[in-house]
């Protein structure tokens, strides 16, 4: 889980802030870290660090950023790693034909594979990133031209990935075959910009022209651009971008996220009316899809629970005393919409379980007569190899409780999760990766422990 930016730009002076306010537009798809690298004339420069883009870099550290293209990254710290400064995109190196920037969103399902080989004959590593595989492959894939190397190494991989590379005169994006990440194209002027995100582009009034389409590489350079397709698959993008991940003002493959969770939450009314006085919804997952549960029943929406906007990735976790005692640090009831009423709670997913039972709790201490929770996707019931970072099976509560049991365990009046069918119903066609809901993955796993 991260987010990508590439810039192929005429303006050296702009071109840095462009990407500082592209990344900052793609902040929710990684907290941890963020970094900017930039092409000066077959030099590439680059400033990462840890932390929040806006704590990272300072004006003057973009302003000694200057070149023509530029690629950048924010990255989300997989549950199972911890904060490492060695693992922070985008990745810069040095080959026979020059410098090469990659910055990398997904996951390689063969990684620990082609590391293998590739330390067999005696490549070296210093991160454990995916795009230091990639790096390697493309150094070792003895082409004169970047782009039949880029070409040959892509053949190769098996995973996600939505990637932007950089050359001393291209910019080079592509994305896995089946679509399982987000990718855009967009373009100012002269310039073009690919972004996993369209929320990017509208941030810097960039006009979107279209998605990477599953399976292309696109390559931008002086002569414009040229599209490179791969082998095709049925597309398969992630279905838990939709649910929770991905920003609602984004449009990902023609489809707008805003009414995708719409939908959902007039689909789910639809499985499971219930006779309820408000409804109301998780911050901030939740609110759209409550919003569609609200319009289609007619059930007034209103605001029930209020988020602490601080709360970020530094938040420090209470004490099991302050626990016991109830702090309320990231979320609240609004006592006064919720005393005496029956309440319908929409959320957009349950993974561990926590969130949902204690806002449940809230919900009835602070006076709800009823609690009525409903969820805007089917039970997350496996965990994703393919860049989600969704918990291990024994922490998912849908893989091993049944609703019954959670409905029980929560202390609510009822629970609903929306159908497979009705998600994709939703979503407007069947080209969705579902495996976290599922089991069924369009990439096995390659059963590989990396040493
Ligand atoms: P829980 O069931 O306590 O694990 O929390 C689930 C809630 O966390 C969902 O309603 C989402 O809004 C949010 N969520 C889902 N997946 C993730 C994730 N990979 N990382 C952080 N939050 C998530």
């Amino acid at each position: 889980m991260s987010g990508v930016l590439g810039i192929y730009g005429k303006n050296v002076e702009k071109i840095s802030q462009m990407m500082y306010y592209g990344l900052y537009a793609l902040q929710h798809r990684g907290q941890i870290s963020t970094g900017i690298a930039i092409n000066n004339n077959g030099f590439i420069d680059y400033y990462k660090d840890i932390g929040l883009v806006n704590e990272v870099y300072e004006e003057d550290d973009l302003k000694g950023l200057r070149g023509n293209i530029s690629i950048g990254q924010v990255r989300y710290a997989f549950s199972d790693e911890g904060i490492d400064k060695k693992n922070i995109e985008p990745l810069v190196i040095g080959y026979k034909n020059g410098a090469l920037g990659v910055a990398y969103d997904g996951s390689i399902a063969n990684y620990c594979t082609l590391k293998e080989e590739l330390e067999e004959k005696g490549s070296i590593f210093q991160t454990d990133l995916d795009s230091e595989v990639i790096a390697n492959l493309i150094a070792r894939a003895g082409k004169k031209d970047i782009v039949e190397s880029v070409k040959l190494v892509l053949e190769g991989l098996e995973g996600s990935y939505a990637l932007v590379l950089m050359t001393k005169d291209k910019l080079i994006a592509a994305r896995d075959i089946y679509g399982i990440k987000p990718l855009s194209l967009g373009k100012i002027g002269d310039e073009y910009v690919v972004s996993s995100e369209t929320c990017a582009f509208d941030t810097l009034g960039v006009d979107f022209v279209r998605d990477i389409e599953p399976g292309e590489m696109i390559v931008i350079d002086n002569n414009g651009i040229e599209s490179i397709f791969k082998k095709k698959e049925a597309r398969s993008f992630c279905a838990f971008e939709s649910i929770y991940f991905a920003r609602p003002d984004s449009v990902i493959d023609g489809r707008s996220i805003y009414l995708s969770r719409l939908n959902m939450g007039k689909t789910l009314f639809k499985e499971a009316p219930v006779h309820a006085d408000i409804v109301i919804g998780a911050p901030d997952s939740g609110i759209i899809a409550a919003v569609g549960f609200s319009q289609a029943s007619n059930i007034p929406y209103t605001i029930g629970l209020i988020k602490n906007k601080y709360v970020g990735r530094t938040f420090i976790s209470p004490t099991k005393e302050l626990r016991e005692k109830g702090v309320r640090i990231k979320l609240n009831v609004l006592k006064e919409n919720i005393k005496g009423q029956r309440v319908v709670l929409v959320d957009d997913s349950i993974v561990r379980g926590t969130t949902i039972k204690r806002t449940a709790q809230m919900l009835k201490e602070a006076g709800a007569k009823e609690v009525h929770i409903r969820i805007a996707s089917p039970s997350v019931t496996h965990s994703c190899h393919l860049g989600m970072d969704t918990p291990s099976r024994e922490n998912l509560i849908g893989a091993n409780k049944t609703v019954e049991e959670i409905k029980k365990g929560i202390g609510v009046d009822s629970l609903y999760y929306l159908s497979l069918e009705g998600l994709l119903d939703s979503l407007g066609d069947r080209g969705f990766c579902t495996g976290c809901l599922t089991g069924v993955y369009p990439i096995g796993k390659d059963g590989k422990k990396c040493l």
